[in-house]
């Protein structure tokens, strides 16, 4: 008797870079009753009807997973949004659960990947290693302008002590900082590395360091303004790797103007939408944000690539498949449901 051919379980996968394609496939031969098809194209309105035939999709962090989106995979079939990411602050999810779509993501991979980068970019912005290379490299020796700040036995202010900022909180007190946190909820782990919660106010006013890990939600968008920022001490070192809508780049590029900070390390920003994850070498950006941010010397800007350590495309790659695998076996990982 001919044994019954199990159906797969089909997965579009939308905006593929070389490195998702080499983490995902390591890991599908563990998983023989899925199937993913890997596209090039990002997800959108226009691309939606390329999922046809598929049960879910899988999507990255920028996916404008709105309402008219959802709508498009909806009718062609899809009933599952993989993110391969943790924030979901670019789904609808009222518009998902009206529809009766889940969505599953990948709540913590590697904290410390972000957390490293956020401290990479404070490090290079300090000692403005992002000069220093090009001067040497040019045979320029001369060290003027490249003047740069002890870390050692100054104030971080770590905004948002969940994973990520707990692996900061941790990387600070290695550099023998003094730690001050806001968050909503004190994190014992936090308190137990000598880590102090103050008042926000506080925080901008005591802080050498200031680094971003809290989500993009109402309460958070635009927490950096012309206010807070003039609540901060001068010279002081800004990092945001969390959303670039934390900060309103208009009042950080008057900051900056103003000679407030010593160094600002951006790998999320207002407006990264269009640049993210793509060369556009040849270009003419036509956003004067990006580039009157990438104009000033003591700013680094990073395209969104916090998370891009090869252990954490690894975790992410085995969590989404995890996911898509639970939901297609009726028993979704309840833990990284969203909505
Ligand atoms: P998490 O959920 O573990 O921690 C977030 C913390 O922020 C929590 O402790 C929460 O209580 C706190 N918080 C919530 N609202 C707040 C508010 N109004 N003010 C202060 N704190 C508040 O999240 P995580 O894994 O640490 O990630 C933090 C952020 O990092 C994510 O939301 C995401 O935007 C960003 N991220 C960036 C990258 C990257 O590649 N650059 C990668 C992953 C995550």
């Amino acid at each position: 008797m001919q044994e019954k051919k199990q159906e797969k379980f089909k997965i579009l996968f939308y905006d593929t870079k070389s490195y998702d394609k080499e983490s995902m496939s390591a890991y599908l031969d563990a998983y023989p009753t899925l199937q993913i098809d890997f596209v090039e194209s990002d997800i959108r309105e226009n691309t939606a009807m390329l999922a046809s035939g598929y049960d879910a999709v899988c999507v990255f962090v920028n996916a404008p997973m709105d309402r008219t989106v959802l709508n498009r995979l909806h009718g062609v079939g899809v009933r599952l949004i993989l993110l391969r990411c943790a924030g979901y602050n670019n789904v609808d999810l009222g518009a998902a659960r009206e529809m009766g779509m889940s969505v599953m993501r990948v709540p913590a991979y590697s904290p410390e990947a972000v957390a490293e980068h956020a401290m990479a970019l404070a490090l290079a912005v300090n000692r403005k290693l992002h000069k220093a290379y090009i001067k040497v490299r040019e045979n320029n020796f001369a060290l003027i302008g490249l003047t740069g700040l002890d870390l050692y036995g100054k104030t971080a202010g770590i905004v948002g002590t969940g994973r990520i900022g707990l692996a900061m909180c941790r990387i600070c007190r290695g550099f023998g900082m003094r730690i001050l946190a806001y968050d909503k909820y004190e994190s014992t782990a936090a308190k137990a590395l000598g880590v102090e919660y103050v008042p926000l106010e506080r925080l901008f006013a005591e802080s050498d360091l200031i680094s971003l890990h809290c989500p993009l939600n109402d309460e958070t968008y635009h927490m950096i303004n012309e206010q807070t920022i003039a609540q901060m001490k001068s010279g002081v070192i800004l990092v945001n790797t969390s959303r670039g809508a934390l900060v309103d780049t208009q009042a950080l590029i008057a900051g900056i103007r103003d000679h407030r900070f010593h160094g600002v390390g951006l790998d999320v920003y207002e407006e990264e939408d269009d640049n993210v994850f793509e060369n556009r070498e040849d270009d003419i950006l036509l956003s004067s944000v990006v580039s009157r941010l990438l104009s000033f010397p003591n700013v680094i800007v990073t395209s969104h690539q916090g998370f891009l350590t090869a252990e954490a495309l690894d975790a992410i790659a085995k969590t989404t498949l995890q996911n898509a695998q639970s939901y297609a076996d009726g028993a979704p990982i309840r833990e990284n449901v969203v909505g």
